[in-house]
C-alpha cells in the first residue's frame, strides 16, 4: 500500500514549499505569514521510483483556540494516519518551545518522524543545526525547500524506511479490486454487505471502530474480486463524529490500490463539495 507522509511543524517553516516541490504542484498555498493554509492538502509524489502520498498541514502551535485549534486538530489527525512524519523546523528561527512540544507529542503518539531543518540557505549548516539535536534525534536532514538542496537525501532515507503493509498486500491480491468510496454515511458498508449477502462489514455501532479500509474476498459468476470498503462509519447518535471518522488518507490509499472505484453519493443530499473532491481524486488516480 502506498506510504503516506505527513508534513508537520509550526506555521511558516516551509511545509507547503516542500509539498509543492515534491508533488510538482502549485496547489498548496505558500505564504509569508502564519496560518494561511487552513486545510490539509493531499498530493502524490514519485521520488527515485518510489511513490508516496503527501499531506501538507496547516501548522501546529500550542494555542488551543479558534482557527489554530482547528488546524492543530487536522494536523494531528494527519499524523495519526501517516506512515511517517516529516517534522519541519526553521533553521533561521532556531529551536523554539513549540518545536519541543511537537517533538514530545510525536513521541507520545509513537510516530516515527524525520527531523527536517529547512531554510539552511546562506547559513553555516553545521552551526545552525547543532541546537536541534536537543530534540533527541539521531539524524537531522538539513534542506532548502525553495531550492531543493538536501531533499534527495531526505527522501531516500524516508522512503527506504517506510515498509509496505504486508498484511494488506497479501489480502488484497485476489482478482479485480473494487473500492467503494463516498462520504460518511452514504451507505458504503450497506452496499458492500448487500453485494456479499451477509453482514460482513458494518461495524459502525461498535466502540473503537477502525478507520481502516476493509478488504473482503468476493466471488461472482466464477470470477474472483476483492471488495474494499473504505471506512467512513460513525457511531450511533454521534453525528458530529462523522466527519472526524472519515479518513481521507485511507480512502486515497484504497483508491490508489483499486482497479475500479465505485463512488457512492447520497441522493437525498445531492452532490456536495466532498463528493466532487473525491471524484477529482479518483480521476487523478
Ligand atoms: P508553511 O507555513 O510551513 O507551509 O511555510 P511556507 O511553505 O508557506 O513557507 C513560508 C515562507 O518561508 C515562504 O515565504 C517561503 O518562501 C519561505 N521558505 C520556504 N522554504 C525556504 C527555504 O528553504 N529557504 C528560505 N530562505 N525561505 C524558505
Ligand atoms: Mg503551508
Amino acid at each position: 500500500m502506498i506510504p503516506v507522509l505527513a508534513l508537520v511543524g509550526r506555521p511558516n517553516v516551509g511545509k507547503s514549499t516542500l509539498f509543492n516541490r515534491l508533488t510538482g504542484s502549485r496547489d498548496a498555498i505558500v505564504a509569508d505569514f502564519p496560518g494561511l493554509t487552513r486545510d490539509r492538502q493531499y498530493g502524490e509524489a514519485t521520488i527515485e521510483g518510489h511513490r508516496c502520498l503527501l499531506i501538507d498541514t496547516g501548522g501546529l502551535s500550542e494555542a488551543d483556540h479558534g482557527v489554530d485549534a482547528l488546524m492543530a486538530q487536522q494536523s494531528w489527525q494527519a499524523v495519526q494516519e501517516a506512515s511517517a512524519v516529516l517534522f519541519m523546523v526553521d533553521a533561521r528561527a532556531g529551536l523554539t518551545p513549540t518545536d519541543e512540544w511537537i517533538a514530545k507529542r510525536l513521541r507520545s503518539l509513537g510516530k516515527p518522524f524525520y527531523l527536517v531543518v529547512n531554510k539552511v540557505d546562506g547559513v553555516n549548516v553545521d552551526t545552525m543545526i547543532a541546537e536541534f539535536y536537543r530534540l533527541g534525534v539521531e539524524a537531522i536532514y538539513p534542506i532548502t525547500a525553495t531550492h531543493g538542496r538536501g531533499i534527495q537525501d531526505l527522501m531516500e532515507a524516508v522512503l527506504g524506511g517506510v515498509a509496505p503493509d504486508e498484511e494488506v498486500l497479501a489480502a488484497s491480491d485476489a482478482g479485480i479490486k473494487v473500492t467503494v468510496v463516498g462520504r460518511p454515511n452514504v451507505g458504503k458498508s450497506t452496499l458492500v454487505n448487500r453485494m456479499l449477502g451477509e453482514e460482513r462489514v458494518v461495524a459502525s455501532d461498535l466502540p473503537g471502530t477502525t478507520r481502516d479500509s476493509i478488504y473482503v474476498p468476493y466471488e461472482r459468476n466464477g470470477k474472483q474480486y476483492t471488495l474494499i470498503d473504505t471506512a467512513g462509519v460513525r457511531r450511533r447518535g454521534r453525528v458530529t463524529d462523522a466527519v472526524e471518522k472519515f479518513s481521507i488518507v485511507k480512502t486515497l490509499q484504497a483508491i490508489d490500490d483499486a482497479h475500479v472505484v465505485v463512488l457512492l453519493i447520497d441522493a437525498s443530499e445531492g452532490l456536495v463539495d466532498q463528493d466532487m473532491h473525491l471524484m477529482g481524486q479518483v480521476l487523478d488516480s
